[in-house]
């Protein structure tokens, strides 16, 4: 079945909403790629840079890096040459200052976003998924220890690398960063509403190939 044609992406959600699982099955679908602004700061962090070293300090506590930051290098990976034919964001826009530059630098460019998949999923099931995830450290792919496990306890099924559990997992962060959510990110699923871009995905079925069936319809509108 053909997929709708307009490929440029986003994915709303809360953190533990599924996003970075369904981000990795979406581009393998649409063969475009991922933009994660919280992984293109992990790797900063892990690269030692001073990008990473500045975003750290929030991260840790679970708050939001400032926009100046998070806005200029999401636009300028926006515009590398595999993201001409699409892309699918993740974790960027957060706040409405980031929705609003998008948008300006998108239409600046004669783009635009084709659609929004809000992830919906109550809170507390946000802090159980947290506690159990665990993230490869050499390719980022994300497990939960009962509801996604790898074939082999500790190890990722894609690379072999070693699993872990993200330095901003731990509850008293979650907590924080799901109230931040609320405050900053949950204004944005209006924001899309009213221009007409959002579908509502309930992250609450079955398990991840359930919801994934749902964005497919929902791409297919
Ligand atoms: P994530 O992997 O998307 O959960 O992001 C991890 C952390 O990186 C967040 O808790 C923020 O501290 C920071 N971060 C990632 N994306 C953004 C963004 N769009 N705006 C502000 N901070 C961000």
């Amino acid at each position: 079945m053909t997929e709708r044609k307009g490929k440029n992406l986003i994915l709303l959600g809360a953190p533990g909403s599924g996003k970075g699982t369904q981000a990795a099955k979406l581009t393998g679908l649409l063969g475009i790629p991922s933009v994660s602004t919280g992984d293109i700061f992990r790797e900063n962090i892990a690269r030692g840079t001073a990008l990473g070293k500045e975003a750290k300090a929030y991260m840790d506590r679970g708050e939001l890096v400032p926009d100046a930051i998070v806005i200029a290098i999401a636009l300028e990976r926006i515009d590398e040459a595999d993201c001409r034919e699409g892309f699918l964001l993740d974790g960027f826009p957060r706040t409405t200052e980031q929705a609003d530059a998008l948008e300006r630098h998108l239409t600046a460019a004669g783009r635009a976003i084709d659609r929004v998949f809000l992830m919906d999923v109550p809170t507390e099931e946000l802090v159980r998924r947290i506690s159990g995830r665990r993230v490869c450290k050499d390719c980022g792919a994300s497990y939960h220890v009962t509801n996604i496990p790898p074939a082999r306890e500790g190890f990722c099924d894609l690379c072999g690398g070693a699993l872990r559990k993200r330095g901003d997992d731990e509850e008293e962060t979650v907590r924080n960063r799901i109230e931040v959510y609320n405050a900053n990110t949950a204004p944005l699923v209006a924001y899309y509403d009213e221009k007409k871009l959002l579908s509502r995905i309930n992250g609450m079925t079955t398990g991840p190939d359930v919801v994934f069936e749902e964005i497919r319809k929902a791409l297919r509108a």
